[in-house]
């Protein structure tokens, strides 16, 4: 088995890349797990392909394994794409979950229903150093992306999931992310979408 890092300390992203990434052969271990929990890169690229290729790159420079990052956030057409990369921090430093989706709400109110349109995005970097399983001489590096279209309801709905998820109705159903549930989420959330493309591309490699 070949190590993988993952660039992140969340437990529950680390599981799920963990259980798809070991039929390619690679034992993903968090940051944390693999000794460099101590590095912390600062996310000040301007899109998710910058951070998330600064927090992979920075690591595999520091352990010399392949190292793997993710950077998400939501894009709302009527905020010009906002908070997209902020999404974590959007109502301020010191937010929360509640905080981020009461000002979105606020900044919403009003707004007609086809107005609502937002996506989630959420894109994964790998980057592997030279000379390594895969057969490269040169660094490499592989970008993933995976988007999920939706809307934003007028009110928080669902006890499920985790930030945007009780204002985010992805097309086709008429529950927010909350109220679906892990199950139907992640088969049609913009992370599984970006990690299915990045088992597509570890095809071609691997
Ligand atoms: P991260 O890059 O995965 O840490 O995501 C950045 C921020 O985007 C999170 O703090 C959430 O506010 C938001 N976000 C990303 N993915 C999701 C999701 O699946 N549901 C709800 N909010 C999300």
């Amino acid at each position: 088995m070949e190590t993988v890092i993952m660039a992140s300390g969340n437990k529950k992203k680390v599981a799920e890349l963990s259980a798809i990434l070991r039929e390619f052969g690679m034992d993903v271990k968090s940051k944390d797990e693999a000794g460099f929990g101590h590095i912390d890169p600062i996310e000040d690229g301007e899109t998710y392909e910058e951070n998330s290729l600064k927090k992979a790159k920075e690591i595999m420079e520091a352990s010399g394994f392949i190292t793997l990052a993710d950077d998400s956030g939501l894009e709302v057409e009527y905020l010009d794409g906002a908070p997209g990369i902020y999404s974590a921090r959007f109502a301020g430093d010191d937010c929360d979950y509640d905080k981020n989706n009461e000002k979105l709400l606020s900044l919403l109110e009003g707004v007609p229903d086809e107005k609502r349109r937002a996506k989630f995005v959420t894109v994964i970097t790998v980057v592997f150093p030279a000379d390594n399983g895969a057969g490269n001489e040169a660094e490499r590096v592989l970008v993933a992306r995976g988007e999920c279209p939706g809307h934003i309801v007028s009110e928080l709905a669902g006890e499920g999931g985790f930030g945007y998820d009780p204002v985010f109705m992805p097309d086709g159903y008429d529950k927010t992310f909350a109220q679906l549930g892990t199950e139907v989420k992640n088969k049609i959330s913009h992370r599984a979408r970006a990690i299915q493309n990045l088992i597509e591309q570890l095809k071609e490699i691997y």
